[in-house]
């Protein structure tokens, strides 16, 4: 197997894993360390991390029951596919999509199914009922908005996919690391409005990405309790540590921050796209914290290159299956989205 890459190269301008371009809000710190002060450092952390999950679970006007906490968002897709997958079963993927789905299947033995996504990189409802009713797949991804094409699918195709799972004993993992990005307040849909007892369906969500705290590692499920129950027998006791709780409790104390900071990211990334329109590039519309775009005339590979030689780095989709030519960038501060946009205007002129 080949491992999971992403390249860390010492550049003035990191534009190439969807993080917060902004820190957690000043005082974060201090408020921490008050926090921190009052820990016995000798005892295990809350095995269940109860208090956690119950804030979390505030948030979301769902009950701790149905709340899975763990070590980022790849820890509770890990979780899922050891407790759902594994070898004799299939997880099923909608490509191009992130990539560790399907590597974290294929380390828990099981085979990984893929359907194409359409030119536009969307799946659409009549497609995923298709492929789930044909392939059966014991868990399927739908990962809206989409890395890396940031493409936000319909609430139609998330309800067309839940169906066609539940017609034959699947489950339904829906992917939801970008959701703040996707725009349409307050109405915005989310898969977490087709969550019941009785549905096969988990909706995944992180702290790494609008909240800003991806040095954290934090992440969490939400789903029926009699999924969440299967998920903490899974899961090593006492994962998620001391800290990590009470980082997780601290940001939820101001729990509408990650909504700001997600607004403020929306309004940057339009300017990039903006600035994008301008270039010979094509481009996708995201409604996530980053854009996938395509040298039109110039091969993408080279592009990438040449941003490194000007210390701005971007993601290499280029030689991803389905994504040639492609490059896609996280959005950054003004400064860095600027300087990023004046480096491909010097490579591509
Ligand atoms: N899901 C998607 C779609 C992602 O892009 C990422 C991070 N790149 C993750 C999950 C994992 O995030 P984390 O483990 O930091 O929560």
């Amino acid at each position: 197997m080949k491992g999971y890459h992403s390249a860390q190269v010492d550049v003035r301008v990191r534009l190439n894993t969807n993080e917060s371009p902004d820190a957690p809000p000043e005082g974060f710190s201090a408020a921490l360390a008050e926090r921190l002060a009052g820990i016995d450092w000798n005892r295990y952390p809350s095995r269940s991390a109860e208090e956690l999950r119950s804030g979390i679970a505030d948030l979301h006007d769902t009950s701790q029951a149905n709340v899975f906490a763990a070590n980022g968002s790849n820890e509770v897709i890990q979780t899922l596919l050891l407790s759902y997958a594994g070898p004799g079963r299939r997880v099923g993927l909608f490509s191009p999509t992130y990539a560790l789905h399907a590597h974290i299947a294929r380390v828990v033995g099981s085979e990984v199914i893929t359907a194409p996504r359409g030119p536009d990189f969307r799946v659409g409802a009549g497609a995923a009922a298709r492929f789930a009713a044909a392939e059966q797949p014991d868990v399927l991804f739908l990962c809206s908005p989409n890395n890396p094409t940031g493409t936000v699918e319909d609430p139609e195709t998330v309800q067309a996919a839940l169906e066609a799972v539940a017609g034959y004993g699947g489950l339904l993992i829906t992917d939801e690391a970008y959701v703040q990005f996707a725009g349409r307040e307050p109405g915005r849909f989310s898969a977490v409005d087709l969550l019941a007892e009785d549905a096969p369906l988990v909706v995944c969500r992180t702290f790494s990405k609008a909240w800003a705290l991806a040095a954290v590692r934090l992440g969490y499920a939400l789903a029926p309790a009699r999924i969440t129950e299967e998920l903490h027998k899974v899961v090593l006791p006492y994962h998620l540590d001391v800290m990590t709780q009470e980082i997780g409790l601290l940001c939820l104390q101001d729990a509408a921050a990650a909504d700001r900071r997600a607004a403020g990211i929306v309004a940057e990334r339009e300017i990039l796209a903006a600035g994008l329109a301008a270039l010979p590039v094509d481009q996708w519309p995201s409604g996530a914290n980053f854009i996938l775009f395509r040298p039109s005339e110039r091969d993408g590979g080279a592009v990438w290159r040449e941003l490194v030689e000007r210390s701005i780095l971007v993601r290499d989709c280029s030689s991803w299956e389905g994504l040639s030519g492609c490059l896609r960038v996280t959005v950054g501060t003004p400064e860095e989205n600027a300087l990023f946009l004046e480096a491909l205007g010097d490579v591509l002129r």
